[in-house]
């Protein structure tokens, strides 16, 4: 991957906005601190008169694995959405309070979702690649994006996505033939042809066998030493194996507690977290 990663100037606006100071996040031992890549400040979203969430403020580390968990219907989707600004897509969704990228605020009336998303790259529940050849699928993402499109770069994002090997003598063939594992790891290689800084992933697991889910879980860790990594999981297993960060959103969209997973798992400060991670709801 390049070293052009935005880490400098993140261009997601026609002109430039105020640009917040850089932060770091603090790990709960207080070492190895990151580079905040993604900020949440005061996010409350609502549909119609619902809230869907609560106020939130979060800072999310640079390549590293974080992971939003909590009961359905608390917000999950609904924050990893306002990341990317999604959540324009929805009539009835307002958006309250800013999400900063590298300090820039995603929200500024400047900003152009179709750059940010560039940046910022998304993967859903269920594999949604296009029905065209595996080529095209990647080809595609780049060409919406006003990108070079080369043989190397296909190349690359499908070892990237660990799927290469699987399908480099069938890349003219449909992708729509490959099987759900293999169909969600091109999108994911769909997503990081673009050269991302930070990717957003929508349960992109729950759909797939215990063996598809298992190499998806394996690729994300690897990703994570070249991208932000944002998980939604409703597994909580899933989220203690994978992620270094964890966030518990509970009922009404509200942020319990965000902390370094083993801390989130092994001894959170919030009883309802608790209650939560032991089972004793949701
Ligand atoms: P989670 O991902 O934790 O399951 P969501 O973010 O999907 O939660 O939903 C949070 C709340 O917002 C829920 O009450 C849900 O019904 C509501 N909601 C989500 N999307 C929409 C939408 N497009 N229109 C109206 N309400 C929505």
């Amino acid at each position: 991957m390049s070293d052009t990663n935005m880490n400098e100037q993140t261009e997601i606006t026609a002109s430039s906005s105020a640009q917040r100071p850089e932060v770091t996040t603090e790990t709960s031992d207080g070492e190895h601190p990151s580079r905040t890549v993604v900020e949440s400040d005061d996010l409350s979203v609502y549909y119609g008169e619902t809230q869907a969430l609560q106020d939130v403020s979060l800072e999310i580390p640079e390549k590293q694995v974080t992971a939003m968990i909590g009961p359905s219907g608390c917000g999950k989707s609904t924050f990893l959405r306002c990341l990317n600004r999604m959540n324009d897509l929805v009539d009835t969704a307002r958006v309250e309070g800013d999400v900063y990228l590298n300090g820039q605020n995603i929200y500024a009336d400047d900003v152009e979702p179709v750059a940010l998303r560039r940046h910022i790259g998304m993967v859903f529940q269920h594999p949604n690649p296009f029905p065209k050849s595996i080529y095209d699928n990647i080809a595609y993402g780049l060409r919406v994006q006003n990108k070079e499109v080369t043989d190397d770069i296909i190349e690359q994002s499908l070892r990237r996505a660990a799927l290469w090997d699987e399908v480099k003598d069938d890349l003219d063939k449909s992708a729509l033939d490959l099987s759900g594992g293999q169909q969600q790891r091109l999108c994911i290689a769909r997503a990081i042809a673009v050269d991302p800084e930070v990717l957003l992933m929508d349960e992109p697991a729950s759909a797939l066998d215990p063996i598809a889910t298992s190499q998806i879980e394996d690729l994300i860790e690897e990703l994570a030493e070249e991208y932000t990594v944002v998980i939604v999981t409703h597994n909580m297993q899933q989220a203690a194996r994978i992620s270094d960060k964890t966030a518990v959103f509970l009922t009404g969209g509200e942020l319990v507690e965000f902390d370094d997973t083993n801390k989130i798992f092994e001894s959170p400060e919030s009883q309802r977290v608790e209650d939560y991670i032991t089972g004793k709801f949701g």
